[in-house]
């Protein structure tokens, strides 16, 4: 188990909305934090990450830079989604790895489990069946990624733990209308519903499948606890109870202030019914979920304002 206390850090995409809800989480730890932005550091390209971590000398990494989007996104993007991710994430874990570093943290998806995983859904449903053709060249990149936490551990004895979140949100979410993830996307719309004085609002889908909500904080606190502990390769971090969209569109409402009618389009696709992860393997470390999702999608509502009213990021 590593402290990361006095310990140099890698967090990798310190800019999205895990990557900076990581960095916040391990302000006044005595981290001492190694951060290379885009413009820094291209995580594509192999050479310029080999060098970067054999100046730097990262002894811990937290790997959350990745490309990422929501269903849309996925079903318009499947060649980017799986190229830059497999670069990435093979490029960072390496170059790690051949760094020295003692310890790193992978972070992969709900979406890497088949369609029809028993629910609620186990780490070892990996790999037992087909999946969700919506997002399936993201889930076979971050299946890679899981794959080479456990395959370096095997053979080199390296300290790779991959985690599995459900669906995030919070502050510093993207609230792209159309590449954005479900809260994201909903929270916008609600929001341009009551400013234009519309009488409804658009939700994807029929308003049935269900969805697990974790706040980005609870998440960053799970994955600074996997570090801090002696670990095996592969955690769920769940909150522990899904939602139907048909709630979360309600919840959101609600948050909003917004007292108009839901609509379905029922021409955007559903994608998988269920996907409640069982987080009882983090669970058994101690570690729970705190942060209910109606106090948290308030918070994320506040966010969205903040950067309403801000320049272009
Ligand atoms: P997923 O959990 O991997 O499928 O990814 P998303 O976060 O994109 O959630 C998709 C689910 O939310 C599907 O059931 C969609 O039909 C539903 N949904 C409803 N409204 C929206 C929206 O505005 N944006 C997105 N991304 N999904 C929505």
């Amino acid at each position: 188990s590593e402290s990361v206390s006095g310990r140099r850090v890698w967090v990798t995409g310190h800019r999205g909305m895990l990557g900076a809800a990581m960095v916040r989480r391990l302000e006044g730890t005595g981290a001492e934090l190694l951060l290379a932005g885009r413009s820094e550091l291209d995580l594509t390209r192999q050479s310029d990450v080999y060098k970067w971590a054999k100046e730097n000398k990262p002894e811990l990494v937290f790997h959350i830079g990745a490309k990422v989007g929501g269903i849309h996104a996925n079903a318009t993007l499947p060649g980017d989604f799986l190229r830059e991710n497999l670069l990435i994430q093979t490029n960072v874990m390496d170059a790690a790895f051949q760094a020295g570093v003692k310890k790193l943290v992978f972070v992969a998806s709900n979406c890497t489990y088949p369609t029809r995983a028993e629910l609620p859904i186990k780490e070892s449903s990996q790999l037992t069946g087909a999946l969700d053709e919506s997002i399936r060249s993201y889930a076979i990149s971050k299946i890679a990624g899981i794959e080479m936490c456990r395959a370096y551990k095997l053979q080199y004895g390296a300290d790779f733990v991959a985690v599995i979140p459900p669906n995030l949100y919070g502050p510093g979410d993207n609230y792209h209308p159309e590449h954005s993830h479900v809260v994201a996307g909903i929270l916008r719309r609600v929001h341009e519903a009551k400013i234009s004085g519309a009488e409804s609002f658009v939700v994807w889908g029929d308003g049935t499948p269900r969805r697990e909500l974790l706040h980005v904080d609870d998440l960053a606190d799970a994955m600074l606890h996997l570090m801090n502990r002696q670990t095996d390769w592969l955690y769920n971090i769940g909150y522990g109870t899904d939602l139907a969209i048909s709630e979360i569109a309600a919840l959101v409402a609600e948050v909003v202030g917004y007292k108009g009618a839901i609509v379905y389009d029922k021409s955007k696709p559903n994608g998988t019914m269920k996907k409640l992860l069982d987080s009882s393997r983090i669970n058994q470390l101690g570690w729970f979920a705190k942060k209910d999702p109606k106090l948290g999608l308030k918070e994320a509502y506040a966010d969205f304002l903040s950067q309403l009213n801000q320049p272009e990021r």
